[in-house]
This record gives C-alpha cells, structure tokens and sequence, in this order.
C-alpha cells in the first residue's frame, strides 16, 4: 500500500506472512465441507480440529471448549444473547467501559424483558471489586467485563471480578478481543464461563474469532443449520480463515514474550514523548496493555489532529464517535470522569509487531510540528 505508518493494532493488524502462507491452500485448492466424510471433507475437519487445538492452546483451555465464530463480535453476541436465550427474563451487568459488541447485545435484551444494570469504572478505567458488589447487590445472572479495554488498554482483575459473580450464582463473560496476543491470557485461572477471541487483532485474518466456553453453561445459538461447532454456530466453516486464526494464536504464544517486551519499550518511549509535550495520558497509573496510549492535548479537536496525522502520513485512531452531525466524546472516557471538552481531544496510538522505535521518534516529531501548528490556527481563528 501506502509508506504510511501504521499506530492503529487495536482497530486491526496486518495478516503476518506466515499465516497468510498457512491459509493459502484452503483458498487456492478444493478443500472440501469440514462436513462431509470423503477424502476432501476430512482433510477440512482436521485442518479446523489442529485451529481448535492452537486457540486453546493459546489461552490455557480445551479443545473441546472453542467454539468457532465469525469474529469477536459474533462471540459476544453468542456469550449474551445465547445465555439469555436459554433462561426466560433476568438481569445483566456490564461494565461501563464495554465494547458496543458486548453493550448493545445487553441493550438489545432489555426488548425481552431483561434488566440491565452497568458496573462504573473508577478515575483510570478500573472495575474495582466494590462496584461488582455494590450491583451484585440484587440478584444477577450474567454479568460481562471486558479483559482490556480497546481505547485505554486498561486491564481489568477479571479473576477477582469472576470469582465475585460466581460468588454470586452469576455466569461470568469476559470480552478478551484486545487482550489476547498482547498480555497472557489463560481462561483456567480467569473464573470465568465464557471468554471472547477475535483473529484480525492478532495479525490472523478478519472474519474469524472464538467463544471459549464452559461446557456446563446452557446456551441457544444464534444460527440455526447443519449443528456445525457443537449446534452452537451453524453455518459451513470459513476453514481457511480458521486455519490462519489458528496459528496467528501460535504465533502470538510462541512469540508473546518479545512481542510484548519490544512494545513496551517502545510505547515507553512514546509516553515519555508524550509527557513532554503536555499530553494527558488516560488510564496511565493503571495496568495497562503494552501497545496502547490513548491521549489528549487541551484545546485540540481528536479528529482535527487524526486528520493531520494522517496527511502527515501517521495512521492513528480518535476515541470519538461520529455520528451524523456532531462528534460525540469517548463514551469510556466519560465514564471514567474525563471532562468531555479534554475526552473530545482524544486520540489512539497501538502499536504491533510491525513497528520500529524509528517510527515512534518520527511520529513525536511530526505530532509536535503539527500541534504547533493548529495551536496557530486556533490563536487566529480566536
Ligand atoms: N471487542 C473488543 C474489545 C474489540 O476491540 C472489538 C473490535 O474492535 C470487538 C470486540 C469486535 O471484534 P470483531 O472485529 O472481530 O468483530
């Protein structure tokens, strides 16, 4: 493509070659239906069988527990909507902080009758154990906290939070989209019964993810069909896209140490950039995911500055959502106190495997060029 610079790991990654090599035989030749008994259809189950083995591997959970999907959206519709289909009305808890594939499956339960209740974050973007309770207070069946969060990286103690809601009687969900590759994730030791994956933000394809499941929670799916992925997610499998999901989960084990030590030194060198130019870093004091700083400069419009980045040749994120005529501020910022004229000038970098400590030393000196420079325009304009 372009020699622009990529800062955006946590919307998506890039496929890493050897996943791509991985998927192409499943693209290129006749592979068969992973359900049918011949030769080809064989070859496809195993091929999926080795992908299932590789993700459960990867979060320290059996086999038999991966439930393919379509990506982590799909997965956190199947771990809500499934678990509130197989029981009449209840009540759900969510963060605050949710992605929308998990808050507005919680939303759209409240047509069947069901309460939904949010869990606040405190000043960093943390679920502290206090406000589980607090909403535990009344009777709860599900309740679901994200790992990490994609706009601070903030990580949650989802093991203390887990072994709140099963204190409880609550099933426990866990959003892991953005923590999985970037930190261990081990589902045995999360307490928790059902735990989202997604392929695309671990340098495997888009369109592949997984819900890990404990196989004693009672679940309807959301497709009905061939009884695919034990009944529970219909519908002929992406093999190919599985396949690379597969060793993308490999890859990100096997390799996890030094990924994660390379993009923490050079998120370190970011921040320190950062600071001296006078950015509020959101969520700094808590754990966070080594690739993500989500930051603002006072009096700076995000989206302005995402664009001038981008013209500058810097692919990052703004934490604001647009909608038709108004930019709305970060709602994870607003739920964690952040003032929204400061949350409006939010912008995202995440880093991945394929950057340089270079890029992060070009990105500080065109991030000061161009505040200096809308700082001038915004003085005339006033
Ligand atoms: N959950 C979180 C925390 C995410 O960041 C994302 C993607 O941005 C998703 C879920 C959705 O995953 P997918 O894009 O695979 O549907």
């Amino acid at each position: 493509m372009t020699s622009a610079v990529y800062f955006d790991n946590n919307g998506t990654t890039a496929l890493d070659p050897r996943v791509l090599q991985a998927m192409l035989p499943y693209l290129s030749q006749q592979q068969g239906n992973a359900t049918s008994r011949h030769a080809f259809g064989r070859g496809a189950r195993n091929a999926i069988n080795q992908a299932r083995e590789q993700v459960a591997d990867a979060v320290g959970a059996h086999p038999s527990q991966v439930i393919f999907t379509g990506g982590g959206t799909e997965a956190d519709n199947l771990a809500i909507t499934g678990v509130a289909n197989a029981q009449s009305t209840g009540r759900i808890a969510i963060g605050s902080l949710e992605h929308p594939a998990v808050s507005r499956a919680a939303d759209a339960l409240k047509w069947q009758g069901w309460k939904l209740a949010h869990i606040d974050s405190n000043t960093q973007g943390q679920v502290e154990a206090s406000a589980l309770r607090n909403v535990l207070q009344q009777r709860t069946d599900m309740v679901s906290v994200m790992l990490a969060n994609n706009e601070t990286g903030v990580i949650q103690d989802i093991a203390t939070l887990g072994e709140i809601a099963r204190e409880h009687g609550a099933y426990m969900h866990t959003d892991a989209v953005q923590a999985l590759g970037k930190i261990n994730v081990d589902f045995s030791a999360l307490n928790v019964h059902a735990m989202s994956l997604s392929s695309h933000k671990i340098h495997g394809p888009q369109g592949a993810g997984a819900l890990i499941l404990d196989k004693r929670i009672d679940l309807r799916p959301l497709l009905y069909g061939g009884g695919q992925e034990r009944a529970l997610r219909s519908g002929s499998e992406n093999i190919a896209a599985i396949v690379g999901f597969g060793l993308a989960c490999q890859l990100a084990s096997a390799e996890g140490q030094s990924r994660q030590q390379a993009l923490s030194a050079m998120r370190g060198q970011l921040e320190q950039g950062l600071h001296a130019l006078g950015a509020t870093i959101f969520g700094a004091s808590a754990s966070r995911l080594p690739n993500t700083s989500f930051f603002a400069f006072d009096g700076i419009e995000g989206e302005t500055l995402v664009m001038a980045l981008d013209r500058q040749g810097f692919a990052v994120a703004s934490g604001s959502a647009c909608s038709s005529d108004s930019t709305e501020p970060s709602h994870v910022l607003l739920a964690m106190g952040v003032n929204p004229d400061l949350a409006r000038g939010a912008i995202r970098v995440s880093l991945g495997q394929d950057n340089q400590p270079e890029q992060v030393a070009a990105f500080l000196l065109t991030l000061e060029r161009e505040l200096t420079r809308l700082r001038k325009l915004t003085a005339v304009a006033v």
